[in-house]
């Protein structure tokens, strides 16, 4: 089976099929943060998503070139700058670096490009954009110097969100609080400077003022991937009216496609309520590795449900997920005691390998791939229970494995000692300290099965590798 996505634009699965000649290189673009605080975790299930997605289309074969733009300026950044009294990129600085930390801690792939809107090469774009989309007759300044994209002129403005543009019209219900626009529906794109925008302001043939936040992500994704993307992709609340407006003005300027696929991810939840800095009932990532819980078991949890159904987040799912990782660096750990040194040619995979990725295949089917995986922990450890498996299994299976991970990034670090090793020598511990030698001895035992060797010292139990 050929990768299959579910296209929000056409509201149903599609066979993947980039728009490279060869089929083989995937320009995606990816909307990134906004950085005026530090993001939550429901702004990386968004990113997660797009993780596992690009990790999934390069297990396949596809060479994903992936832009992620940094918002740098908008109203929240502005009045985080104003309220610290200082500059927007001293302001912005320190949010863009707590953001790489967090993308490393859940060991997200670094994107090609992480463009930020207030780079000159970008502003420049984006008035050059604007100003060939005045040119035609589509966008127009308005009384307050504002300039806005008319919504009359894009007919298609709606299909993605499958909304009629009738409904966007005023009506005697609608209150127009921008009231210098000709219709309500029509976006800003170029913002006339106010006084609450204060040092925040770039020259333009308008006049002072900032982009809006719709042309920078037009604005840099052509730039960067050219007028045609294969992949576009955010959280659902992007759609309308991000993304629509993002399809208006770029293809308004291109006179192209602009993104064949759209992918959105749900949100994720607490209690039933969209997690969000406005709501209040948000955990940023450094919230939780306080707590003690890893950036792996926080990236497990977020890429455990199908992107496309909410996520309930919770404190005991993120214990689920330090069991579920336990099981999965005691099989690998097994797995590499047996190997040895053996190793065995990359070839054709394994069928539980196969089903995990074809499951994956079907547009990112993760709960059934999770399931995939743990079936075939199950049946392995069988299997080696039973002395069933040799080195070279072993050691082809471990190969598989790597495939997995390269998807999942869900291997403990090599460097440090496993969870279920940590476990064990401090249930052996326990052990000692209760005079239970011949508890103290099977574990001991059960900790040379995993490789590790274990030495009693004044300071505590040393561990090293056999
Ligand atoms: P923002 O910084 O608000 O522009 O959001 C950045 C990205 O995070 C966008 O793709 C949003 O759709 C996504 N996002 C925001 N809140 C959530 C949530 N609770 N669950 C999933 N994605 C979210
Ligand atoms: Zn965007």
């Amino acid at each position: 089976m050929s990768v299959q996505l579910f296209n929000t634009a056409t509201r149903s699965l599609e066979p993947f099929k980039p728009l490279d000649p060869l089929g083989l290189q995937v320009k995606m673009y990816t909307c990134g943060p906004t950085v005026y605080n530090f993001a939550h975790i429901g702004n990386f299930r968004a990113y997660m998503f797009e993780d596992v997605l690009q990790r999934h289309l390069e297990a396949r074969g596809f060479v994903v070139e992936r832009v992620m733009n940094l918002t740098d300026v908008d109203d929240k950044t502005i009045a985080g700058c104003k309220s610290c009294g200082v500059p927007l990129g001293d302001f912005t600085a320190k949010f863009k670096a707590a953001f790489f930390e967090d993308l490393k801690a859940l060991r997200i792939k670094p994107a090609a490009h992480y463009p930020a809107a207030t780079a000159p090469e970008y502003i420049a774009r984006m008035i050059l954009m604007i100003e060939n989309l005045q040119a035609q007759g589509i966008a127009y300044q308005a009384e307050d110097g504002s300039v806005y994209f008319r919504i009359s002129k894009f007919p298609r403005y709606g299909q993605l969100a499958h909304l009629n543009l009738e409904e966007l019209r005023p009506s005697g219900r609608i209150q127009n609080d921008e009231y210098e626009k000709e219709a309500i529906g029509d976006f800003a794109l170029w913002k006339a400077w106010n006084a609450n925008d204060g040092e925040v302001w770039w020259e333009s043939p308008w006049g002072k003022g900032r982009p809006g936040w719709h042309i920078e992500c037009s604005a840099m994704a052509t730039a960067l991937l050219g007028p045609e993307l294969d992949i576009h992709c955010g959280g659902v609340d992007n759609i309308f009216p991000h993304h629509e407006a993002e399809i208006a003005q770029s293809e308004c300027y291109t006179g192209r496609h602009f993104s064949r696929y759209w992918l959105h991810c749900a949100h994720l939840m607490v209690e039933g309520q969209k997690m969000a800095k406005s709501a209040g009932n948000f955990y940023t990532l450094r919230d939780l590795l306080e707590k003690g819980y890893t950036g792996r078991e926080i990236r497990y949890v977020l890429l455990s449900v199908h992107y496309r159904l909410p996520l309930n987040f919770t404190l005991s799912g993120l214990d689920a997920a330090r069991t579920a990782l336990v099981r999965i660096d005691a099989w690998v750990e097994r797995l590499r005691v047996l190997a040895g040194e053996k190793t065995v040619p990359a070839g054709a995979t394994l069928p539980a390998c196969e089903r995990f990725l074809e499951a994956l295949d079907d547009d990112l089917n993760i709960s059934g791939a999770l399931g995939h995986l743990f079936d075939w922990i199950r049946e392995s450890n069988r299997a080696m229970d039973a002395n069933e498996v040799s080195a070279e299994d072993a050691a082809k299976t471990l190969s598989d494995f790597a495939i997995l991970n390269s998807i999942l990034a869900l291997e403990a670090d090599k460097a440090a000692i496993p969870e279920a090793v940590q476990l064990l020598v401090e249930e052996r511990q326990a052990a000692r300290e209760a005079r239970q030698w011949g508890r103290s001895d099977e574990l001991r035992d059960a900790l040379a099965a995993l490789g590790w060797q274990v030495k009693d010292t004044k300071q505590g139990p040393q561990i090293t590798r056999i």
